[in-house]
């Protein structure tokens, strides 16, 4: 048990010095854009999450919690400055999820987990929400950030959704380095499928469903409401771990892991992506507000506490409207969780 959280620090804080070198300096929570913007006139806000699970607090240990509170916080602090210096909410997602994607401690980009034959596929989407125009990409295996390429496809390309091999010949006609899949190999993620696998060889403890639940979190995404009024939503992962026949989850598709409509609101999913597709949750979110006149809040929470539920899934999800209002809900233990607004809220959280 000692062995176990010693080695769960040491993980930590190797993780926490690579992530720190992609991500600059948090801000303080007086942070000026904060205060200088609270009387303006149009509303900015930013959240971000790094997926949602069965964490426990008890399990993680402090120096991993405050690794993940370090990067969450960061990246929230890069993707607001862009938006308080009159930076566009397209900039500020991909920077986020950039950073997250770049750090190992987040299921997209390095550090995603592992199909079942032992290798890395990677999904990716982004809506603007004044055009509705979509991007997204399903199982690229070559692409550091997978979220530049979904941006590529929806401002260069005539699709919306391009997948695996014809996805990366998108990329290198666009400029895209591809990588070395090993880039993206992370040793904890690969022992997680192992023992996913074990366990399922031998048929033991919990139910499959249990164990996968377990196995699964990370995914990160970023919705932002610039100073134009724009909202852009955004959603990156490696999906689910031991997923195999070219699964793809929620995340690529646009209105379940992301949808963007500036008239109502942004949503970013995280979770078992089989019922977040089956529920159309990020599209639902906005058709409650759109058509039943519900609140974001009062639409999120319907969604993710009800209706996610009522079809056996779990997970959670971030949204906020064209007021800058925000909502963070999840049905799950715990969520990676960061947001700003310019009415002075600003929180980084990972449990309730
Ligand atoms: N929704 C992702 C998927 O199903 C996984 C997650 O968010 O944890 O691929």
């Amino acid at each position: 048990m000692k062995y176990t959280l010693l080695l769960s620090g040491l993980l930590a804080l190797l993780l926490f010095s690579n992530c720190a070198e992609t991500a600059s300096t948090p801000a303080s929570p007086t942070d000026d854009a904060t205060s200088q913007l609270t009387n303006q006139e149009h509303p900015i806000a930013i959240v971000l999450h790094g997926g949602a699970g069965a964490m426990k607090k008890e399990l993680m240990s402090d120096s991993l919690e405050a690794a993940y509170l370090h990067v969450l916080d960061s990246a929230l602090h890069v993707g607001y400055t862009i938006l308080a210096e009159g930076g566009i909410s397209i900039d500020a997602v991909t920077s986020v999820i950039t950073i997250l994607e770049d750090c190992p401690l987040f299921n997209a980009g390095k550090g995603a987990v592992f199909t079942n034959t032992e290798e890395n596929e990677l999904d990716a989407s982004i809506m603007d929400g004044n055009t509705r125009n979509a991007g997204a990409v399903a199982g690229v295996k070559r692409i550091k950030n997978p979220i530049l390429l979904a941006k590529s496809v929806m401002l260069n390309s005539e699709h919306v959704l391009l997948a695996g091999e014809g996805a990366e010949n998108f990329a290198v006609s666009q400029g895209f380095q591809l990588m070395d899949p090993a880039y993206f190999r992370v040793e904890s993620r690969l022992q997680s499928l192992r023992k996913v696998k074990e366990a399922d060889k031998k048929q033991v403890n919990t139910h499959y469903d249990e164990r996968l639940k377990a196995s699964k979190f990370g995914t990160v995404g970023c919705v932002a409401l610039d100073k134009t009024g724009n909202i852009v939503a955004g959603t990156s992962t490696g999906g689910m771990t031991n997923k195999k026949f070219g699964r793809i989850g929620d995340a690529p598709i646009i209105g379940a892991g992301t949808y963007a409509n500036s008239k109502t609101c942004g949503v970013s999913s995280t979770g078992w992506g089989e019922y977040f597709i089956r529920g159309v949750v990020a599209y639902d979110i906005s058709a409650l507000i759109e058509y039943k006149s519900l609140s974001l809040a009062e639409a999120a929470q319907l969604v993710i506490h009800e209706k996610v539920p009522a079809l056996g899934g779990d997970g959670g999800v971030i949204a906020l409207d064209a007021k800058g209002n925000i909502s963070m809900e999840f049905n799950t233990e715990g969520m990676f969780l960061a947001c700003q607004n310019s009415a002075g809220m600003k929180e980084v959280k990972i449990f309730h």
